[in-house]
């Protein structure tokens, strides 16, 4: 072959790569605009029958230099990619994402605003024990200007022999403790059933970690007028996250607090691995406030401050912790909550550093 003959091959194969190109893209094209009367006829995306049949047609067309199976693999990679080019296009369309509504989510509770750029701090007592435990921590926290209030009724412990709140008793002690020191309290809801009878109560519901992809309890959260509190999945990836939190807001609910509590990894310094850059993260894919919790994230006190002041730099609306007036005889989570001096000295630190103005 001259030379000249292997130039002419060598353009034609550029033309044939650029066309090859254009059909592959005008394919795209097409597929997005059955992907959205899909969406409106609420059907499934994949559908490996019409796969079947569309590869069985190729196939029956194919008389080589390509075997039939590397032909079904390329095309299976073209239909793949057309698949994940929904999958994008959904995620865009996510109520909750950042592309659908670019202005930051302000949740409202009662007066105090999360995500208007002040940040904001929730202390409390990892369980609610007694009127008098959660009042102490209260005053505490009023003393400090401050407005939230934590305290678990119902505990989803990893043993059931553990104790395992006081159940709407805990949602009363909290109430009295509200009214009286005027305070918005957040409490975990673990059961669907109890979400309605939790709104006379709190001003928060809380999800916690083991129930992030409890999709009743999130569809039932979605459904009432009350700010929710959403903590990230044990094993949860920041997807999977940001899905539960379209659970919520799809039933209509929009006031939602995204919490990053740390996650499972092979890493035994601390409780769990908090996962920083989750932080920025969801700033940047969704509009709704994003805290930081940082009891159960380290579950170490040594590494409270450091970690609520990081927390705080890199651009969290706020941070959880936990306080008990004596953390040696609490009923759970004992080793990792503050007592009130402890407190008083970490806000003290917190209210120093550069990332707060009080
Ligand atoms: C809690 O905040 O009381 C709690 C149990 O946290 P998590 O769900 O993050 O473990
Ligand atoms: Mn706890």
């Amino acid at each position: 072959m001259s030379n000249k003959e292997l130039e002419m091959l060598r353009d034609r194969i550029d033309e044939l790569n650029l066309e090859i190109l254009e059909k592959i893209n005008e394919r795209a094209n097409l597929v997005q605009k059955i992907a959205q009367t899909k969406v409106t006829h609420g059907a499934h995306r994949y559908d490996p029958v019409r796969e079947r049949k569309m590869l069985d047609d190729i196939l029956a067309k194919n008389d080589g230099p390509f075997d039939n199976a590397t032909i079904a693999h390329l095309f299976k990679q073209i239909f793949k990619a057309g698949l994940q080019l929904q999958q994008e296009d959904d995620s865009k369309a996510l109520l909750v994402s950042r592309k659908k509504k670019p202005e930051d989510t302000i949740v409202d509770i009662r007066g105090t605003k999360i995500g208007d750029g002040a940040p904001k701090f929730v202390f409390g007592p990892c369980s609610v024990e007694s009127y008098e435990q959660v009042a102490k921590v209260a005053e505490s926290v009023k003393a400090k200007g401050l407005t939230l209030l934590r305290g678990g009724a119902f505990k989803p412990r990893t043993s059931p022999y553990d104790f395992q709140g006081l159940g709407v008793e805990g949602l009363k002690i909290l109430k009295r403790v509200a009214d009286e020191y005027d305070l918005r309290v957040i409490s975990e809801i673990v059961s669907p059933q109890h979400i309605e009878e939790a709104l006379d109560y709190i001003d928060v519901i809380q999800i916690g970690a083991r129930n992030m992809q409890n999709f009743e309890l999130l569809k039932a959260a979605g459904s009432v007028k009350k700010p929710i509190l959403l903590k990230r999945g044990l094993a949860a990836t920041i997807e999977e996250f940001i899905n539960a939190a379209e659970y919520i807001i799809s039933q209509g609910n929009d006031q939602i607090i995204l919490c990053e509590r740390g996650i499972r990894t092979y890493e035994r310094a601390t409780r769990n691995t908090l996962d920083i850059s989750a932080v920025p993260i969801l700033k940047q894919e969704t509009h709704l406030p994003v805290f930081v919790d940082v009891t159960h994230s380290t579950g170490r006190k040594d590494l409270l401050l450091p970690c609520a002041k990081a927390a705080l730099a890199i651009g969290a609306d706020g941070v959880m912790a936990e306080v008990h007036p004596d953390p040696a005889v609490a009923l759970s989570d004992s080793a990792q909550q503050m007592d009130i001096p402890q407190f008083d000295e970490f806000y003290k630190s917190i209210l120093e550093s550069p990332y707060v103005r009080a």
